[in-house]
């Protein structure tokens, strides 16, 4: 609970049109695309690290939580409120600050929207390689916060690998900067790294300074389509294993791909059982010779069909085939789950296999997307949170899935974070001696447990 005296504190700083706690403001920021429900007693709009630095002082002073909020569209609960206290949400904190080509990087603060950071960089030539699918509406700050992948991910890496440099607001208030602005640098401890996937339970984030690449020079894009989920799966692992990297490689199951024919008529291929999206990037006679083999592999392993995009248009279409495809199924039931769980590519084959089983013997309703090229699986999960009896096929069905996972080598999560969705799933792939370690880290940090208490650890 804030009292009135803290809520004069806290307007004192932001002024009173950047603290809310009326019902509707509440409700808006107290939820994410998770199933979780919870609600916070005000919202904050900092627009600056010292405002935030000041906001977190007077929290800690007085015990009340912190919830930094982004967009609110991760899928694992990390912004739920579940102890109430304040959510700092920061959407007005989304300036781009400086974007240097020459030395390959960018400043952003934390509530840039990636896909505006992106338009940004193309004007110059550049880009930033993280592009999870919500790109057009997530959060530079939330894609730190959980470490987040994307399609292309696959050739170039997760956020954390484009993390140069952050500034941190610590629980007790103090502003540390870790990293710098250069593309090498090992001085010290490499705490972007810490930070980056810590669901802001350690501190938080200000300002970010990332990595940008050069646009390659050529892209070729494929749909290759199978009549056997099997053969979808294999050729995932047949190309990877074979040393080439495309930039992206997505798969669809039948679900899906009808499900998306039904709300976007792209023309998708209704009778298939699984079908494959490829970007390959990068100098042009090299992108034609690995498409080439790619091409030959899929119809190797049973595609009965591989269209390629002509033009930047098609590419454009059947890109929007598989970036609408979550929108598309979480509007079949009132929730909605994506799962995450990820395992070593040679694992695909088995591990879709087994989701379809899992899915089919528990009676959940699911399509499967993957990252597939490397072997992060996503079965979109549809169902109704109030019907009891439902759920608790899908909570059965999830724990097989995870089980599942971890015995094929694999992990919970490839790009979605814990969060409050698998943070009892922890133990399948830590040992008691690492989240003991994980634990002591968070106490040490945040030892009143302010931030985002109630996520993943403490
Ligand atoms: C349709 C759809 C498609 C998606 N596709 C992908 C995908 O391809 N890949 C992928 O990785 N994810 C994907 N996601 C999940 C989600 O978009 C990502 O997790 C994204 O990074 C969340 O960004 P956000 O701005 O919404 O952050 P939020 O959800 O608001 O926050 C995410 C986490 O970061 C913390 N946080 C936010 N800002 C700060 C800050 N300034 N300081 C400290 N902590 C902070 C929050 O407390 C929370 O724990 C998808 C989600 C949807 C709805």
């Amino acid at each position: 609970m804030i009292s009135e005296i803290l809520k004069k504190q806290l307007i004192g700083i932001v002024g009173a049109d950047r603290y809310k706690d009326d019902i509707e403001t509440i409700i808006a920021h107290s939820y994410d695309a998770y199933v979780v429900e919870a609600k916070a007693d005000a919202v904050l709009f900092p627009l600056s690290t010292d405002e935030v630095s000041q906001i977190v002082s007077l929290a800690g002073a007085n015990d009340i939580a912190i919830t930094p909020r982004g967009e609110g569209t991760n899928l694992s609960g990390g912004t739920i409120p579940l102890k109430g206290g304040i959510v700092l949400s920061f959407s007005k904190m989304n300036k781009i600050v400086e974007i240097n080509t020459p030395d390959r990087y960018a400043i952003v603060q934390p509530g840039v929207v990636n896909g505006d950071l992106q338009k940004a960089l193309a004007m110059d030539g550049f880009f930033y390689p993280p592009d999870p699918s919500s790109f057009p509406f997530s959060t530079i700050g939330g894609n730190v916060g959980e470490n987040a992948g994307g399609p292309r991910c696959l050739k170039y890496g997760v956020t954390a690998d484009y993390l140069l440099g952050l500034e941190v607001v610590l629980p007790s208030g103090k502003v540390i900067r870790v990293g710098s602005r250069n593309v090498k640098d090992v001085t010290g401890y490499r705490l972007t790294s810490l930070f980056c996937g810590s669901e802001g339970t350690l501190g938080v984030i200000t300002e970010i300074t990332v990595r940008v690449v050069a646009r390659p020079e050529s892209v070729r894009t494929i749909l290759a389509v199978y009549n056997n989920l099997d053969d979808t799966a294999r050729t995932v692992s047949d190309v990877i294993g074979s040393g080439i990297v495309p930039a992206a490689m997505e798969l669809m199951d039948k679900v899906v791909i009808n499900h998306v024919e039904d709300d976007a008529h792209l023309g998708l291929p209704r009778q298939a059982e699984g079908i494959l999206l490829i970007d390959v990037d990068g100098e042009k006679s090299a992108v034609e010779r690995q498409m080439d083999r790619i091409i030959e592999k899929a119809r190797a392993n049973g595609a009965i069909e591989v269209k390629e995009a002509k033009n930047d248009e098609e590419r454009e279409e059947l890109w929007l085939a598989r970036r609408s495809a979550h929108g598309v199924l979480s509007r079949l039931a009132p929730n909605c789950m994506t799962e995450d769980a990820t395992v070593p590519v040679s694992k695909v084959p088995t591990m879709i296999k087994g989701i379809r089983a899992i899915l089919d013997k528990h009676s959940v309703k699911a399509g499967v997307l993957a990252h597939a090229g490397d072997g992060n699986m996503h079965p979109v999960i549809t169902a109704d949170a109030r019907d009891r009896e439902e759920m608790e096929r899908v909570e059965a069905a999830t724990a097989e899935i995870f089980e599942l996972a971890a015995s094929l080598g694999g992990t919970l999560s490839g790009e979605h974070g814990i969060g409050l969705a698998k943070a009892q799933y922890l133990p399948l792939v830590m040992d008691e001696n690492t989240i003991e370690f994980m634990t002591t880290i968070k106490k040490a940090i945040d030892p009143k447990n302010i931030m985002n208490p109630g996520k993943f650890i403490f």
